[in-house]
């Protein structure tokens, strides 16, 4: 198969802490500590080993104590690992009677610090729910628990000629009910679409412990409120998603994809749209990279296109097609680069001629991530962004930051057909949280995202990282208020994620 594994978490560099105290919540005030005696409660309802503490294994829960990107720490003491849906039942109503306060937890990728605690809260986790239930061939719907990983998710549908309709640099590790929960987006989003879409049904687990069944494996249901989208993208923040009907589609038979350069980004958006108008129904993904984030990557491997051996361009992208005739899509994609290349906004490309091509080209793609998060402290962004305003907000940020802070560096990547740009600082060398970049940056970037229509999370959601933004930049205070009538509908003592998604009031 051809996915492969992201770079584990422990491999990356230590980090200091994001300060949480533009985060600190009172709500958490409302939550106790768990207690020995809680452990013990909370053991004699589940299976032996599913419950974790500092005393029986002090790596294993340091590790799901901390975010991906090593910026989030939590102090939690317990981690539960259940293996069914009874289990997490149990697991919920107990702490919703005792007042404790839970962070659900998937393959812990997450960017905006949402899958660790802020403070003690218990640390539950669907890896070990990680069965699946079958594809129906016929349908293209497959039936899993949420702990199942996404590449895993991919080799079983591939291995009966279907796709999971989401993609993303994280796929080794990330899993499918993380990825429901933040409405994950990714490299084919404009392919398929959003998962809000391409979900049809969910069990979730709500935070007293009542199982809520919104399985579904029809396509069209017009029954009611479709109270499983309230779940999709609510990270965490409203029930613990257990179970999915994920509808996929037939693998395709051709992938044809090309990694080109260009010398400006007028020649970007140019390029974009002669491949909408060129590649029509075969187009399915458009990735963008700048030099600066290439220059990072190319220190663990070759970029196979440059002006002069050694000198990048300014503008990569990758275009990908696929579909179900070689032939035609070859020839599609023939007259599309053809064109690009007329036109002068191409200034160098390759052509994929096999699989093992294909994988090569977006292997570079995918080590954006993990090139920049080594480099030093990574300042992460996400955002959308009109096409006409995508690389002007780059260069906008640039004259801010460069005369006060020469050493930081600005990289930028994402999928430009879905206007998300991916815009990151790093200081190279400098692992500790840098107050003056940070005020350089907040609130100055999200604001000229609104002034200029666009939106301060694409894909990672709030987390404790925007949530604070969320009542000020994002949406009014009427939805707000009705999102908070929502949260407690279904979490009325605020156990489930406190700190996080929601603004603390
Ligand atoms: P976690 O990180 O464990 O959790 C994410 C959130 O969901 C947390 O708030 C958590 O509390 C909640 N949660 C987890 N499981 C459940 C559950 N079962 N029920 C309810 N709530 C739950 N994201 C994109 O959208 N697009 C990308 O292209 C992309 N690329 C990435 C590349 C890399 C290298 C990395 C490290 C991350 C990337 N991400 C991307 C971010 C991340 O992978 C996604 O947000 C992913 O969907 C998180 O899945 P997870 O299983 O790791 O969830
Ligand atoms: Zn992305």
């Amino acid at each position: 198969m051809i996915w492969r594994l992201v770079t584990p978490v422990c491999s990356l560099p230590p980090r200091t802490p994001r300060s949480v105290t533009r985060n600190s919540s009172s709500l958490l005030e409302k939550l106790r500590s768990p207690t020995v005696s809680d452990c013990s409660a909370l053991a004699a309802l589940v299976d032996e080993g599913t419950i974790v503490t500092a005393e029986d294994d002090p790596d294993l829960l340091a590790r799901h104590n901390v975010d991906w990107k090593r910026e989030y720490h939590g102090r939690s003491t317990v981690l539960l690992r259940p293996r069914t849906t009874a289990e997490l039942s149990g697991i919920l109503s107990y702490c919703h009677v005792e007042r404790l306060g839970v962070v659900p937890q998937a393959g812990n990728t997450g960017l905006v610090g949402g899958s660790v605690p802020v403070a003690d809260e218990i640390i539950v986790s669907v890896a070990r729910m990680n069965q699946i239930h079958g594809l129906d061939r016929t349908s293209g719907i497959l039936t899993c628990d949420a702990g199942c990983i996404l590449s895993d998710l991919h080799n079983y549908t591939a291995d009966r000629d279907h796709l999971v309709p989401i993609d993303l640099g994280a796929k080794g590790s990330c899993m499918i009910g993380g990825n429901v929960s933040t409405n994950a987006g990714g490299q084919y989003f404009y392919r398929f679409g959003s998962l809000k879409g391409n979900v049809l049904g969910l069990e979730v687990v709500l935070a007293d412990g009542t199982v809520l069944d919104l399985t579904n494996t029809n396509r069209k249901d017009n029954t009611g409120y479709d109270l499983k989208q309230l779940f999709i993208g609510a990270e965490g923040s409203l029930g613990i998603i257990s179970k999915i009907n994920l509808s996929c589609p037939r693998l395709p038979s051709s992938r044809n994809t090309a990694f080109l350069a260009l010398e400006n980004f007028d020649a970007v958006r140019r390029t974009l749209r002669l491949a909408k108008a060129e590649l029509g129904e075969c187009l399915a993904a458009f990735e963008f990279m700048d030099r600066a984030i290439l220059d990072l990557v190319s220190k663990s491997r070759a970029i196979p296109i440059s002006m002069d051996g050694s000198t990048l361009y300014p503008f990569y992208v990758l275009v990908e097609t696929q579909g179900s005739n070689g032939e035609h899509d070859s020839e599609k994609m023939a007259t599309f680069l053809e064109r690009a290349m007329s036109t002068l906004d191409v200034v160098d490309g390759i052509l994929s001629q096999d699989i093992q091509q294909v994988e090569e080209m977006w292997a570079i793609r995918e080590a954006c991530n993990p090139a920049v998060a080594s480099e030093g402290r990574v300042y992460k962004y996400d955002i959308s962004i009109p096409v006409s305003d995508y690389y002007e907000i780059v260069e906008e940020m640039k004259s801010r930051l460069g005369p006060a802070r020469p050493d930081a560096l600005v990289v930028n990547w994402g999928h430009v057909i879905d206007s998300n740009l991916h815009f990151n600082v790093t200081t190279p060398g400098m692992f500790e949280e840098d107050p003056e970049i940070v005020s350089l940056i907040e609130p100055y970037l999200f604001e000229s995202v609104v002034r200029r229509k666009g939106s301060i999370s694409a894909e990672h959601g709030l987390g404790q990282c925007k949530n604070e933004y969320l009542g000020t930049l994002a949406k009014s205070p009427t939805a707000v208020s009705k999102m908070r009538a929502i949260k407690q509908l279904f979490d009325p003592h605020y156990i489930l994620s406190p700190g996080k998604y929601l603004p603390a009031k």
